[in-house]
């Protein structure tokens, strides 16, 4: 039988010296006994599946809004690819992978409907009642709102599985400390580059053409033509993405163990004295995905299309929410236990972030139509 101490044995023994362990875990805020199977980061990594927001993340938009098409990546296959991507580069560089698979299938918990129009819609409405931010709401879900244990309010993570989804996200500028959690933002990036352009190709809003003046694309679409002289578009899509996640990941592996070598990383605390971000592609690389990422931002997440299927959401998002502030008593009583404590524009901007894109639209539904069923 191989219980937690000896899983925990075998992190100190097999793991890099800068991994974080599970054994030397700063713990949870309200203290509980530890599990006999299970590490601290792995028990996290469950509450976290088994939660509510986590589920909801199967009807949340990526880029596409959901009713859009059955194929194409949800909030919730997003995440799993982060978690995929983010162990595999774990494993590779000996760092702790239960650890980066908690803190990627959390990363996302925060988002409201419609994806990137929601938040900005949410930003808008709370700004001057304490402000809105995905990143923040992912952390206020596993903290306060998630309601499945009676011994304490959210799912009482542990310290560097909430450290790492703090510092989640570009905008920050200062970078986590981990490496697991440095990791699990680039994860993030590398997923959604690959993906979002191959969900841009099958939907035809892009044609494989435009993406010809992209030296990445051009690479990779070489060698698959060298190497299949027929291969079928579909085919040839999936495989562009595989390479495209291979490529990124390559360099991410090589050029991070450079770094960790250059500083002279050899435990945790060193991590703690260098400045710069340890996990990092290449120069070459970040040219690359810099080129890639402003054609995906003009041509993909700015086609008219695609503005106009989350403006959608943004209106319905505004709509709602204004409801709700005219006649509180439209919310259901659990928000408006919320409100009393918290008040009103918390309380429904936390109700709202939680909704699904079906539930939203379906709500609007109710709210608006007039043989609508309430
Ligand atoms: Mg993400």
């Amino acid at each position: 039988m191989i219980r937690r101490a000896d899983l925990e044995e075998r992190e100190i023994k097999f793991l890099a010296p800068y991994a974080v362990k599970a054994r030397l875990s700063h713990g949870r805020k309200y203290p509980e006994k530890e599990h006999e199977f299970r590490t601290c980061f792995q028990r996290d990594r469950d509450r976290i599946l088994h939660s509510t927001a986590f589920r909801r993340l199967q009807y949340k938009t990526q880029v596409f809004v959901n009713h859009e098409g059955d194929h194409y990546r949800t909030r919730l296959t997003h995440t799993l690819e982060v978690s995929q991507i983010g162990r595999t580069i774990c494993r590779v560089l000996g760092l702790n992978e239960d650890l980066i698979e908690a803190i990627s299938l959390a990363h996302d918990l925060g988002h409201g409907p419609f994806g990137h129009a929601g938040e900005r819609a949410l930003t808008q409405i709370m700004k001057g009642h304490g402000g809105f931010e995905h990143n923040l709401q992912s952390l206020r879900i596993v903290e306060v709102l998630e309601e499945s244990y009676p011994e304490f309010p959210g799912l009482n993570l542990s310290l560097e599985v909430l450290d790492g989804m703090k510092k989640h996200g570009s905008r920050r500028k200062k970078f986590p400390v981990y490496l697991e959690a440095q990791l699990a933002d680039i994860a993030d990036e590398i997923a959604y580059d690959s993906h979002d352009v191959e969900d841009a190709l099958r939907s035809g809003l892009i044609e494989e053409a435009e993406l010809e003046g992209l030296a990445l694309w051009r690479d990779i679409t070489s060698y698959i033509l060298k190497k299949y002289a027929s291969i079928d578009e579909s085919q040839k899509r999936r495989l562009a993405t595989r390479l495209l996640i291979n490529r990124q990941a390559q360099d991410l592996i090589s050029n991070t163990q450079k770094n960790i070598d250059r500083c002279g990383i050899r435990s945790l605390p060193d991590l703690g004295k260098t400045s710069e971000r340890v996990v990092a592609f290449s120069r070459e690389m970040t040219q690359l995905k810099k080129e890639w990422r402003s054609f995906l931002s003009e041509r993909f997440y700015n086609h008219y299309r695609i503005v106009r299927m989350t403006e959608k959401g943004v209106r319905l998002i505004r709509a709602i929410f204004q409801v709700y502030l005219e006649r509180p008593a439209q919310l259901p009583p659990t928000v408006v236990k919320r409100a009393k404590k918290e008040g009103l524009y918390r309380a429904v901007c936390d109700y709202i972030a939680g909704m699904t894109d079906r539930f939203a639209q379906d709500e609007y539904q109710r709210l608006f139509e007039p043989y609508e069923r309430v």
